[in-house]
């Protein structure tokens, strides 16, 4: 049976894609990038704001209307029944917990044409996890899913209704599942979760203690870290960083969320603002070339000019390199949503677009101080390739072979891209 598979949202569903992906091809499915081709398509979604719900909805709605053969099987943070506005258009929708067995799922709703909708066969204990083998040009960056769901109780967030309390995946197997994926010729193995920084939590050891046995596996290979907590960056980690950099990536993701103490403790997050700011400079003063990328959400209610004002002071002190912004939205049964103070769209909008300049001016800083400086490179498909501190470059040499580090002189920034000459050994 021809499918056509379609991701939204986090990289730990573009992990969960891979998964889901290679269980179809050994129960005989073949995957088409042909929409119209294909007799079955599978939505792994997200609903992280309400933006990014409505994309989902739009995207189902549309396909259906063109194709209305087409079966339509959700899957993700979306399939759930707690905040699914509706199920018209979905012929099979799998939820979160139960998404390991999406595949006998569909199988059995494609023999007995069950018109059952939830199907949940899960608790919320399993990970859905694993390396997959693919062949040898695909074989570039693999995002393992170390961790799944979160403990925090941030007040804006529905993620830990969605995905439920932090569980992850045994350290031994961890070390055994990357090992495995150095060998099959894995060059960035990317540790995902939902919530990183609480892996091992439940079993008594830390991510650090993870991150120390993961530098000791032999191979030619190098490590990045999806995104952390500031409170969970702490001094032993920042030194195993710069004393591995040629085993972990000068990059670190760290949501700040909001810059002013008052938003973040409406938020219920678990830091100030002071926090942040100490610990990106630290990780920058030890971290050659570290780069730090951030969350930032606008228009959390409550927030006043003098809120957003010191969240552009932040990230501007804490020398901020990568902005993710979104406007705040209302997610149901979160504690956020039953706040006074909603603030005008009107000035989330504003807000957004002054970040959106402030991320600008960060990232033509950071193109500025890298031209003229020698990277290290993992080329990938189409004569391009990433730093170690996460610069997407455009390489002037043709015929480059996927998935092989080289030392990398970036020498030109042009058309919004960076453009870099290979060093020869
Ligand atoms: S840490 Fe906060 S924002 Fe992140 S998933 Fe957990 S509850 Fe949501």
């Amino acid at each position: 049976m021809l499918y056509y598979m379609k991701s939204f949202g986090c990289k730990v569903n573009i992990a969960e894609e891979e998964l889901i992906m290679s269980k179809l091809l050994s129960n005989g499915f073949t995957q088409t990038s042909n929409l119209e081709l294909a007799e079955i398509m599978i939505i792994n979604s997200c609903a992280v704001t309400e933006t990014a719900a409505k994309k989902v909805e739009d995207y189902i709605k549309k396909s259906k209307d063109k194709l209305p053969h087409l079966k339509i099987v959700m899957t993700g943070c979306l399939a759930n029944d707690k905040i699914l506005k509706s199920t018209d258009n979905i012929d099979l929708i799998v939820d979160n917990f139960s998404k390991e067995l999406i595949v006998e799922n569909i199988i059995t709703y494609l023999g007995c044409n069950s018109t059952e909708n939830i199907i949940k066969i899960l608790d919320d204990k399993s990970i859905f996890t694993g390396i997959v083998e693919s062949d040898e040009s695909k074989r570039t960056r693999n995002y393992f899913k170390i961790q799944d769901g979160c403990d925090a109780k941030c007040s804006y967030c529905i993620i830990p209704t969605l995905r439920g309390k932090s569980k992850s995946l045994d350290i031994d197997i961890s070390v055994e599942s990357f090992t495995n994926a150095v060998k099959s010729g894995y060059k960035e193995i990317v540790l995902v979760g939902i919530h990183i920084g609480l892996y091992g939590k439940e079993h008594g050891y830390n991510f650090t203690e993870l991150v120390k046995r993961l530098i000791k596996v032999k191979g030619d290979f190098r490590i990045r870290f999806s995104s952390l907590e500031v409170n969970e960056i702490d001094d032993e980690l920042i030194n195993i960083m710069r004393d591995n950099q040629d085993k972990i990536s000068a990059h670190l993701h760290i949501p700040l969320q909001s810059g002013s103490d008052n938003i973040l403790k409406l938020m219920n997050r678990f830091y100030l603002k002071d926090e942040y700011i100490n610990t990106a400079l630290k990780a920058k003063e030890k971290i050659s070339n570290l780069t730090i990328g951030s969350d930032i959400i606008v228009g959390f209610p409550s927030e006043t000019d003098d809120d957003f004002n010191d969240t552009v002071k932040t990230l501007s002190t804490a020398t901020t390199d990568f902005f993710h912004i979104f406007q705040y939205s209302d997610r149901i049964g979160t504690t956020a949503s039953n706040m006074d103070n909603k603030i005008d769209p009107t000035i989330k909008k504003i807000r957004m677009k002054i970040l959106q300049e402030l991320a600008s001016k960060r990232y033509q800083y950071l193109v500025n101080k890298s031209i003229g400086k020698t990277f290290r490179v993992l080329t990938e498909k189409g004569d391009k390739g990433h730093t170690d501190n996460y610069l997407n470059i455009h390489l002037n040499n043709t015929d480059i072979k996927p998935n092989k580090f080289h030392n990398v002189i970036i020498n030109e920034f042009k058309d919004n891209k960076l453009y870099g000459d290979i060093i020869p050994n």
